[in-house]
């Protein structure tokens, strides 16, 4: 079977059941349709069944980590083009220098907020080589 792109579809893969329901609710409220992840392992599952046009990758995630997993992605021709934006509860540069070291292509600080969210994102992938589409 092969994976279809979804252009409107995100890849959520975080572990904290919280933060899952808030950033689905706010990408669903949006327009886009949410994909569930809670670990690499699944997240990778999720990749083989249907192709996201974004990933939001918490970093610290059980098992293999949210950069870990980015990297593994980027390395990967089916998965490299799909943009990855970081999640990540440490705001500081170093750990925004780590998350685009890693090969993600954004980096959002938690906790979100929900009313600047969704423009966080589409300033990412705006900023994109391939000019913001969604795609
Ligand atoms: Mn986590």
């Amino acid at each position: 079977m092969s994976t279809t792109e979804n252009p409107r579809l995100v890849l959520v893969v975080e572990d904290n059941p919280t933060n899952m329901m808030l950033v689905s609710a706010v990408l669903r409220r949006a327009g886009y349709a949410t994909a569930a992840a809670g670990s690499a392992e699944e997240a990778c599952r999720e990749l083989a069944r249907a192709r996201p046009s974004l990933i939001l990758m918490d970093v610290q995630l059980p098992g293999q980590d949210g950069l870990a997993l980015a990297g593994q992605l980027k390395a990967d021709p089916t998965t490299s083009a799909i943009p990855i934006i970081a999640l990540t509860a440490h705001a500081m540069e170093e750990h925004r220098q780590r998350a685009l070291a890693a090969g993600c292509d954004g980096y959002i600080a938690k906790p979100i907020n929900t009313r600047t969210f969704i423009g966080e994102i589409e300033a990412v992938l705006a900023a994109q080589p391939r000019g913001g589409a969604v795609s």
